[in-house]
């Protein structure tokens, strides 16, 4: 393992959950992952207009770049978002504000993203609810960059149900299984979903730039 001082890397997210989910996953590494306000970072306006491309590679990499520039320290950043067969693939990178705004202020993001989602698949018969999530994990420090991706199949199921996860999970039936993400143990989506694939491929990167150039072991 590595010293008794493991090496920051900044998670460029706000969101609580994707830090949750990243940190879980990466729980062995001897680095320390912080989120921006851990470094004390206020949000900027700015940041709402990190993702204007339309694949979530490049959105994540425009995200790693800013808060790299902004901090100094290595980063890792998640872009991610569901992508529904019956919708030709959409919403696809639009996936975080997918309802309207209207839609948004009355329900709150991620109930009201449900309920859009729902509406737009409500004559889509069960055969036809195919779906898949997709995480684009950026990675970048002073001197290279990388970028690796995830994906995991399932369906949309005609409710929600449970209350684990975030975002889309209350509706995502992960191939293989009966439950939505939201129903199913915490351990079960750190094992299937699109970002501990992504994960997956980005521990090696952490380890050969993060922890072993700053003379930890692994
Ligand atoms: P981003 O912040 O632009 O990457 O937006 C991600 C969008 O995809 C948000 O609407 C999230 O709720 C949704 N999303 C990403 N990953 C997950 C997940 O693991 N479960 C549920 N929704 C997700």
């Amino acid at each position: 393992m590595g010293g008794l001082n493991p090496p920051p890397v900044l998670v460029a997210t706000r969101s609580a959950h994707k830090l949750r989910e990243i940190r879980y996953l990466l729980a062995d590494l001897p680095v320390r992952l912080l989120g921006p306000s851990d470094l004390g970072l206020p949000e900027r306006d700015e940041e709402a207009d990190l993702e204007p491309f339309e694949t979530f590679a490049r959105n994540a990499l425009s995200k790693a770049k800013y808060f790299h520039a902004r901090s100094g320290l290595p980063v890792l950043a998640d872009d991610s978002g569901l992508c529904v067969d019956a919708l030709g693939g959409g919403p696809g990178v639009r996936t975080r504000r997918f309802a309207p705004e209207g839609w948004a202020d009355r329900w709150g993001r991620d109930e009201a993203n449900n309920r859009w989602l729902l509406d737009r698949l409500a004559d889509v018969a069960d055969g036809a609810r195919g779906a898949h999530y997709r995480c684009a994990v950026a990675l970048t420090d002073d001197l290279q960059h990388a970028v690796v991706e995830g994906t995991v199949t399932g369906r949309i199921a005609r409710r929600p149900r449970g209350v684990g996860g975030f975002g889309y999970d209350p509706l995502f039936v992960p191939d293989g299984h009966a439950r939505t993400y939201a129903e199913l143990p915490e351990a079960v989506k750190a094992a299937t979903s699109h970002r501990s694939a992504a994960i997956r491929e980005a521990r090696g990167w952490l380890e050969d730039h993060v922890v072993r150039s700053r003379g930890g072991r692994i």
